[in-house]
């Protein structure tokens, strides 16, 4: 509500509009509060419009209908090893208890609607507790002209998540394409089709309606939050926070690039993203070397309230932490390429300068970095072969054997990679010790005939055999790099966001250097210091506590369960 001029005055504001932001929005508007949402970008939906959408929720109501059980206390276990000391445990246990009741709600009450992956199985598969699927969760594909014209101010699909930069696909859907299952080329010719005969809507936009992943789950909540009148002011960066009497009661920010200040009757929500892409946080709490062009999420995600929430004496946690991903950089793109598939793919090994291989390519993408940040391993290189190349897609490139590549554009063909006739010659582009890859190769195509990869066990558990090839046996994660040219690139330690920021408690209300809640101010999301510590349990980690702690904010913030 307008207070006068510059002022306005609302229940609850919640600063972002992420998927956790949406949720809190939305669990304040059926509470009965006056929620108001704004954003910095022009667009809104941030890296979880960008993402693959999928949420990892442990217990959830999903689980039985793909045959898998789970239950509170392995649920537990899993979470309480990887969290160890790092996290308090009483939001480890709020996240186990209540992710399952949030899904439930918002499954009941709104849009949002999500099948279980029977097949992503959780990261860490040797630690008790997890299991071989089921906890990650992915969104129902969606329809754009359910949103009307509000859909064409929401961020764009990333464009690794697009084939040939216009279909978007489920992961469902794109497991099915990577392991080209049956039916998978039935399935492309159903995505094309969809796309090039939809004439109307391409009159519109170039941007297929059939939303997916990231762009789903946004559209979704987007909807739900229309149908509750729940605006969203786009272009309105939060500048600082406003306390009075030691509790924030709003905040300073601009909109239309005039000054506004923005009450908070009952409480302010920081979703404003991690500090992924400010070279200058960056540098100072994570690891170094360090580079924003090495971050996939989103543009806009610089820091702000992890700065501003300090400033007033917010506590904060797991700074030099992040949801990492080995990414690659595409000039002309505006945020990096994660290769969550590429390295696991059989035929690609990772070396470093020396040549030599220094962890299992096909575990998850946070342990892939961690791996790489160890002495020695920086500049790593990813290497693979042509029989690797004919039959996967790799960043930009579709799998040559598609024969699609001149839909690419030349510079990208030419120039992304290094190949080369032989491994030595590789070697020599990349400025690796020739006599060590050599000798690297040749031991991993032994591996690869014997099936078992006596140096780091790649392909030996579920999680691995996910981005294998069930065509290659005996171990669906290893082949040769036999079949020139041979191909390199180097990859960067990257991420998909950062996931060191404020501490909270267990109801996401920030805690201040005090050690007591900072009164009216909560955190989630990346904003926040993960509840999932310095790993990632599973496919959707980041954004199912982001929206389970978004929904517990609202919920404390209403002062009653919504459920
Ligand atoms: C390709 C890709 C795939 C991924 N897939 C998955 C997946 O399937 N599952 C999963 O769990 N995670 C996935 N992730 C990671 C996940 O998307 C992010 O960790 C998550 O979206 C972060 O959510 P958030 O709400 O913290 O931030 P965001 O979704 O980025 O939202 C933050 C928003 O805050 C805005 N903002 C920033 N500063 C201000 C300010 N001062 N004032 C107002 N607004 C501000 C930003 O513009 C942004 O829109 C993926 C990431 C990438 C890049």
């Amino acid at each position: 509500m307008p207070l006068g001029q510059g002022t306005h005055e609302v229940d609850v504001l919640v600063v972002g509009s992420g998927a956790g932001a949406m949720t809190a929005a939305l669990a304040a508007a059926q509470a009965g509060l006056d929620a108001l949402i704004i954003e910095k970008a022009a667009v809104y939906g941030g890296t979880s419009a960008t993402s693959g959408g999928g949420l990892w929720i442990t217990c959830n109501h999903l689980m039985p209908g793909v045959g898998i059980e789970d239950n509170p206390e392995d649920a537990a276990a899993y979470l309480t090893a990887l969290t160890g000391n790092d996290v308090p445990a009483a939001n480890v246990a709020s996240f186990a208890k209540n992710g399952a009741r949030m899904l439930r709600w918002i499954m009941e009450t709104s849009h949002a609607q999500f099948i279980a992956m029977a097949e992503y199985a959780d990261y860490y598969q040797h630690i008790p507790g997890a299991r071989p699927g089921g906890r990650s969760i992915d969104p129902l594909p969606y329809d754009a002209r359910e949103l009307g014209d509000d859909f064409l101010n929401m961020q764009v699909q990333h464009r690794q998540v697009r084939v040939l930069g216009l279909m978007g696909y489920s992961n469902i859907e794109g497991a099915v394409l990577l392991s080209k299952a049956p039916g998978w080329f039935k399935l492309i010719l159903k995505l094309s089709w969809q796309y090039f005969s939809d004439v109307f809507w391409r009159l519109r936009s170039r941007r297929s309606r059939r939303l997916t992943m990231g762009n789903a789950l946004i559209g979704r909540l987007r909807k739900s939050l229309m149908d509750l009148n729940v605006p969203i002011w786009l272009s309105c960066p939060a500048k600082e926070l406003l306390v009075e009497g030691g509790a924030v009661v709003g905040i300073r920010a601009q909109r239309d690039g005039k000054d506004v200040t923005i009450r908070a009757r009952k409480g302010v929500i920081l979703a404003s993203g991690g500090f992924e892409h400010s070279q200058a946080l960056r540098e100072k709490y994570l690891p170094n070397p360090t580079s924003t062009r090495w971050s996939a999420a989103n543009p806009t995600n610089t820091g702000d309230m992890l700065v501003a929430a300090q400033k007033i004496g917010a506590a904060t946690a797991l700074l030099d932490e992040a949801w990492w991903g080995p990414t690659i950089r595409i000039a002309e793109e505006d945020r990096a390429r994660a290769l969550f598939t590429e390295r696991s793919m059989p035929g690609a090994i990772v070396v470093n300068k020396q040549g030599k291989r220094f962890f299992n390519e096909s575990v998850a993408y946070t342990t892939a970095v961690q791996a790489m940040y160890q002495p020695g391993n920086l500049p790593s290189i990813l290497v693979f072969d042509n029989r690797y190349k004919r039959n996967y897609p790799f960043g930009p490139l579709l799998p040559a054997e598609m024969h699609l590549n001149w839909l690419q554009p030349r510079h990208i063909r030419k120039n992304l990679l290094k190949s080369a006739p032989t491994i030595e010659k590789l070697a020599a582009q990349l400025d690796v010790d020739p006599a060590g890859l050599v000798e690297t190769v040749s031991r991993f195509n032994g591996f690869a005939a014997a099936g078992k990869d006596a140096d780091f066990n790649r392909g030996e558990n579920a999680y691995d055999l996910l981005y294998g090839d069930i065509r290659i046996k005996p171990n669906p994660c290893l082949a040769p790099l036999a079949e020139p040219p041979f191909y390199g690139i180097e990859i960067h330690p990257g991420d998909i966001g950062t996931k060191g920021g404020l501490l909270t408690d267990e109801n996401a209300q920030v805690v201040g250097t005090n050690g007591q809640p900072v009164p009216g101010l909560y955190a989630i999301g990346n904003c926040s210091a993960s509840v999932t510590g310095r790993y990632y349990p599973g496919a959707g980690a980041t954004l199912g506590p982001a929206m389970t702690f978004g929904f517990l904010a609202a919920e404390h913030i209403a002062g009653r369960p919504l459920t």
